[in-house]
């Protein structure tokens, strides 16, 4: 051994080139400078889709599906198109969702030239918001970006195939228009590809987060086209592990190959009144835009839009190209980095470098690694939430100052291994550790390979480079020569800082993806990499292990201090806190229902009413708490559900209960918001065993599921209810039955005093969100099905 400098070389080169991937890994994922008004007209210019933006929804009012500002922000929408040339079409007719919602959602389709009998290439964004906000980002971004993309398309030749355009109305209600869209729209059979523009947030970069099932060949098609591809195929299969949806997902099931677009930066704005214009981010704007419009001309200029189906591993580098591997090429490829890994432990055995007892301890020291970091940073994670720094359960989980615990739990990382390398240093040796370390990725990699190998490439390229690492060192052990302390330095610190910088920008985008849950997640790959980190510990002298320690240990504590100290919400991650009015039709009593994320009640609010201590069920079976208090009753219409018909034939797909030579008898119903409200719901009782509902479409009977409550009680939706109301057949109960039905109209009712108090007393740190302060009305409705048999 030498001196103190000599055996701690690898540790520095290892901390010189962590820091280095983070400078540049930051520098290369910043979005890129939005171009200005008089960038050229065939290029794509944020401040002109800005400008756009604005228009649509600079005053800041919300516009869902079915509300009048829905109305005028899709007729500013067929202005422009019109203006730019386009023969631009509104679609709309009953559809309904696999989540049990039906509506008359209103689609703008925009074609130019002869588009008949053509495969063709989509564009769509989504116009409709949430109620709570006007939706600048989710998705006026989108729908600007389309709009800047369509006056580029009108100046640039046509492409081989044809561009549709598609503004789908009804997104935030589940999807409804690009369901009609492909289920009722001629145009739709003549889509092959589609590029959707959506956000979970309101800055960021664009991220292509989800494709097709043409995988390896849209892969190569996005990695040649786009200037700044932001993509990896680990995101995917996260991302397919959210409750999340976009109308990518109708596209998808239409079968249309394609890109799906998002930015999930700042989502402490999304969903609620702060996703407006302001706080729209410019530079989010110009990196979508740019890329939706490199992938669309790239697409419509493809040779064959039926390619084949397959798979494929990829990923980009540093936002500057796409690497994209065949789904066959990652199983080889993860056993022959094993094998060739296990040959070099073999030869290392042989000529004595290390013992099989030192590869066991090594082997248990990597995993051990894994094992006290995941465990540790669950403890810090469960004590945070203890201390009631995280969010509760059924709250979205983010924080207010997560930058502490960002560093924090790196910090957590690095005090494991040093831990784990005093503990294993002498038994395990360098070998032994680097052994431990080295086979861990490359099992992991061949468990990806069998379970999602899209997934795992972060440990096939550590695999890969371990395997290629040990190669100097192998070749001077086949010689006879000890291993030079650069060979053994190179063998660790080569797939080590490879594993790291392919995670690292994975790893900055966990947080914004997945809240608090990122945090021990992220310990865990990190513990992985830093596999590669304990056999430089084991090297390093006592004294250095030591102070990394405190270092690890002192910056861990005060990450968790500070948290502690700091609130878990502000005026940029605010708490959401929603207020509701109910009366209640049958009894003709009101109260108030307030929902607060943190389960706590502001208590400005609660000086204004005075609410009930503990929270309880918005309604029996509902999935979230909240505080009532009484409310002063006032007099509104409750909804309406008529039985139009009752009779013995079964509707028309309902063929189980025939094929035992019974028709069950069914019942056709109307319901209506009398008050005209913008959302209407029926709960149906869990005796009455009603899972589906059909109605008449334009193009045939669609027969759907609804969603079932905890109670087993089910539940059909109707957002944006037209006067109309919505008619639908369900297979009759054997006996009458008590529906629930209430329909929601948006914001508080004027005449309420306490209403506008509760709104205004409404902390900084909090805001509304989703479909915002609403008004209920409920009533009881009984149906019997032997009545008008
Ligand atoms: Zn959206």
């Amino acid at each position: 051994m030498g001196s103190g400098m000599g055996r701690n070389r690898g540790l520095i080169i290892a901390g010189a080139g962590v820091a280095l991937l983070l400078a540049a890994t930051l520098a290369a994922y910043r979005t890129p400078a939005p171009l200005g008004t008089d960038a050229a007209a065939t290029v794509f210019s944020a401040a002109r889709a800005r400008e756009i933006l604005k228009e649509l929804v600079g005053d800041g009012v919300p516009h869902p599906l079915g509300s009048a500002a829905d109305a005028n922000v899709r007729d500013l929408i067929v202005k422009r198109l019109r203006s730019l040339g386009y023969a631009t079409e509104l679609q709309t007719g009953l559809v309904c969702n696999d989540f049990g919602a039906c509506a008359t959602p209103i689609n703008i389709v925009a074609t130019r030239g002869d588009v008949a009998g053509k495969d063709a290439v989509m564009l769509a964004a989504h116009y409709d918001s949430v109620a709570a906000g006007p939706g600048a980002s989710d998705d006026g971004a989108g729908v600007a970006n389309l709009l800047e993309i369509a006056r580029i398309l009108s100046v640039l030749p046509a492409s081989r195939h044809p561009i549709v355009l598609l503004v789908t109305d009804g997104e935030e209600a589940g999807l409804l228009g690009a369901s009609l869209f492909t289920r009722e729209h001629p145009l739709a059979k003549q889509i092959k590809a589609a590029v959707n523009m959506e956000a979970r947030g309101v800055s960021g970069a664009s991220l292509m987060f989800e494709t097709g099932s043409a995988n390896e060949w849209l892969m190569r098609l996005y990695g040649k086209s786009t200037l700044e591809p932001v993509t990896n195929s680990l995101t995917y299969v996260v991302y397919k592990m959210l409750p999340n949806n976009t109308d990518f997902t109708v596209f998808k099931a239409a079968g249309y190959q394609g890109f799906n677009l998002a930015f999930i930066g700042d989502v402490g704005h999304y969903h609620t009144p702060l996703d407006n214009w302001e706080n729209s981010s410019p530079t989010t704007l110009q990196h979508q835009g740019a890329n939706a419009l490199s992938s669309v001309l790239a697409l419509a200029d493809a040779p064959d839009l039926n390619p084949p189906a397959a798979d494929s591993m990829f990923f980009d580098v540093l936002a500057r190209t796409v690497i994209v591997w065949p789904i066959d090429f990652v199983m080889p490829a993860s056993v022959a980095a094993l094998f060739l890994l296990s040959i070099a432990a073999v030869l290392l055995v042989r000529k004595g470098h290390m013992t099989l007892r030192q590869a066991v301890h090594g082997s248990i020291a990597a995993l051990a690694n894994v094992l006290l970091g995941g465990a540790l940073s669950m403890g810090v994670l469960v004590l945070l939430r203890f201390l009631g720094r995280i969010p509760a359960l059924q709250a979205p989980p983010w924080i207010a100052h997560p930058l502490a615990m960002h560093v924090g739990f790196a910090a957590l990382t690095l005090l494991t291994a040093t831990a784990i390398a005093a503990w294993f240093a002498r038994r395990a040796g360098f070998w032994g550790l680097w052994f431990g370390g080295s086979m861990l990725v490359a099992l992991l990699s061949l468990a990806a390979a069998l379970i999602a190998p899209a997934a795992g490439y972060v440990w096939l390229l550590a695999a890969a480079a371990a395997a290629l690492g040990c190669l100097p060192s192998i070749i001077a052990a086949v010689k006879d020569r000890a291993p030079s302390r650069g060979a053994a330095e190179f063998a660790v610190l080569f797939p080590g800082l490879i594993a790291f910088a392919a995670l690292l920008p994975m790893l900055l985008l966990l947080y914004s993806a997945l809240g608090a849950p990122a945090w021990p997640i992220g310990s865990v790959v990190l513990c992985l990499t830093a596999g590669f980190l304990l056999p430089l510990l084991a090297n390093a002298t006592p004294a250095a292990r030591r102070r990394l320690t405190w270092l690890a240990a002192a910056t861990t504590f005060g990450a968790i201090c500070v948290t502690v100290l700091l609130p878990s919400y502000s005026a940029s991650w605010p708490q959401r806190v929603n207020v509701e009015y109910w009366i209640d039709g049958d009894s003709g009593r009101a109260h108030w229902w307030l929902q607060a994320a943190s389960l706590h009640l502001p208590r400005a609010m609660g000086e204004e009413v005075k609410f009930d201590r503990a929270p309880r069920e918005r309604f029996p079976g509902y999935p979230l708490k909240g505080f009532f208090a009484d409310a002063p009753a006032l007099k509104l219409a409750a909804p309406e559900l008529t039985q139009i018909s009752s009779s013995g034939a079964s509707p028309a797909h309902d063929a189980s209960p025939a094929a035992h030579g019974v028709s069950p008898a069914h019942m056709e119903l109307l319901l209506r918001s009398v008050r005209g409200a913008s959302v209407a719901f029926v709960i149906f009782p869990a005796s009455a065993n009603i899972h589906g509902i059909e109605v008449e479409t334009p193009s045939g009977p669609l027969r759907i599921k609804l969603q079932q409550l905890r109670d087993g009680s089910t539940v059909l939706q109707a957002p944006g209810i037209q006067e109309a109301g919505l008619r639908f057949a369900v297979a009759a109960p054997a006996a009458p039955m008590a529906v629930r039905v209430f329909d929601e109209s948006y914001g508080l009712p004027e005449a309420l005093p306490d209403g506008k108090k509760l709104q205004q007393a409404r902390p900084k740190n909090a805001t509304s969100s989703q479909d915002g302060d609403v008004t209920v009305v409920q009533r009881t409705v009984y149906l019997d099905p032997a009545a008008g048999r």
